[in-house]
């Protein structure tokens, strides 16, 4: 059963009940290995529930459009001191609605249309909002992009250089969706300076690892920090935006009244819940383990022929390209999904196939690190994952797989649910 536990809902609307149920159990039963995706805890869980759903509060604390805010002003309070304190920043806004409204908020705040930024190519491993020409941060704006060396899988920082001060972009952005390697953030910085742009890095994916320890952080390098909340930091799904003192005001206003109304103080209320996970000894354990499974399940899977972008992770990230497979993306995740495996198609750099139908899959490993799983289970889940792709027209070779892997996770318990509960 779900966890809390949603009797009201069966009750008042039992299709939406049994709904949930049949998602937390789809869950419990498979190795998630979404790179975007995790398990929150219960408490996390709790308070996105809770009636601070009910509440409006245009504004920021102390400065608010509407009454009643006696304890809305302390909840926001909390969760930015709580960022702050997490990730070393001066300044920490928590109202954006995700992660795409917060790089909406940076580009409002520092640019004008047709303004120029630099940003990672999305099919490098770059994100929609970093200026792809299906985006309004393409459309509206002039975004000038570098990728990944052909034969490295890694930024060349030569070229950003060059780029940068060729340009000359407004902003300059690092940081991206399929990037399995440690973004050198110091480097960013000092071509920033050089080219008078601003630096944001946007720490989506990896902010769970900067606030555990187990990559470096972007702080006092980086002017601006955008980040969702969930992600590998196993919070709500929501978003933060970090600045130094200097820019705070510009990012405030591009949130409220620049783009959005009312923040969602329920979510708000459970980022704080969040960081206070994140700040536990814990969870640095947590984040190490989310390094040391993904290293052992890129080497497990090289030996088992599978050819990784940049040859390797340093962080929760891999990228593979099947083209040596024979095998394009789509079809291997279709069929890893019914093996029990979930994980997403993905352009991997220099794919002569289409977006729609890559070439490569993409997994991380911050799911099945809450789950529990550790270095010792990742040559499993490496055999089950060529097997599944070894076998993608074979409906019971893919239910045995299902089946085994049902029996591991069975020993694991899933934050969220309980056989039980
Ligand atoms: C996930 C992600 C976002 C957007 O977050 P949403 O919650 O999907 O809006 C932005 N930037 C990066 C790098 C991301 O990985």
């Amino acid at each position: 059963m779900h966890q809390p536990p949603i009797t009201h809902l069966a009750s008042t609307d039992p299709d939406v009940a049994e709904l949930i149920e049949a998602e937390a159990t789809r869950q419990h039963d498979k190795i998630r290995l979404i790179a975007s995706e995790n398990y929150v805890s219960p408490a996390v869980l709790e308070a996105t529930g809770s009636v601070l759903t009910n509440k409006y509060s245009e504004g920021y604390p102390g400065k608010r459009y509407y009454e009643g805010q006696q304890v809305v002003d302390p909840v926001e309070e909390l969760a930015q001191a709580r960022a702050r304190a997490l990730f070393g920043v001066s300044h920490a806004n928590v109202q954006p609605y995700s992660g795409s409204p917060a790089n909406l908020a940076v580009h409002l705040a520092f640019m004008q249309p047709g303004d120029t930024f630099l940003s990672l190519e999305l099919a490098h491993g770059g994100h929609l909002t970093h200026g792809s020409p299906v985006s309004i941060s393409g459309k509206w704006l002039n975004p000038v992009h570098y990728g990944v060396g052909r034969g490295t899988g890694r930024v060349d920082m030569d070229e950003v250089r060059d780029l940068a001060l060729r340009e000359r972009p407004k902003v300059i952005f690092c940081g991206g969706t399929a990037i399995p390697r440690t973004i050198d953030f110091p480097a960013f910085a000092e071509i920033a300076k050089e080219s008078g742009a601003v630096l944001v890095a946007d720490i989506a994916h990896i902010a769970g690892l900067v606030a555990g320890g187990a990559h470096p952080t972007p702080a006092g390098y980086a002017d601006v920090i955008t980040t969702t909340t969930h992600k590998t930091l196993r919070g709500p799904r929501g978003a933060m935006i970090m600045t130094t003192e200097e820019h705070a005001t510009a990012i405030d206003k591009a949130i409220f009244p620049g783009l959005q109304g009312g923040p969602h103080n329920h979510t708000t209320a459970a980022i704080a819940v969040a960081l206070k996970e994140a700040a536990l000894p814990e969870f640095g354990d947590y984040a190490r383990q989310i390094v040391a499974n993904a290293q052992a399940l890129a080497e497990a899977l090289t030996a088992h022929g599978f050819d990784l972008v940049s040859g390797g992770t340093d962080n929760h990230l891999i990228l593979i390209d099947l083209t040596n497979k024979d095998v394009a993306g789509k079809p291997a995740a279709k069929a890893l999904d019914l093996a029990g495996i979930e994980l997403n198609f993905n352009t991997v750099p220099f794919d002569p196939r289409k977006p729609w139908s890559p070439s490569g899959i993409r997994l991380g490993t911050a799911a099945i690190t809450t789950r529990g799983l550790t270095e010792g289970h990742m040559a499993s889940v490496a055999e089950w994952i060529d097997r599944a792709i070894a076998s993608a027209e074979d409906g019971p070779a893919l239910d045995k797989i299902a089946g085994e892997i049902q029996d591991l996770l069975s020993a694991f318990p899933m934050p969220g649910w309980a056989i039980n509960g």
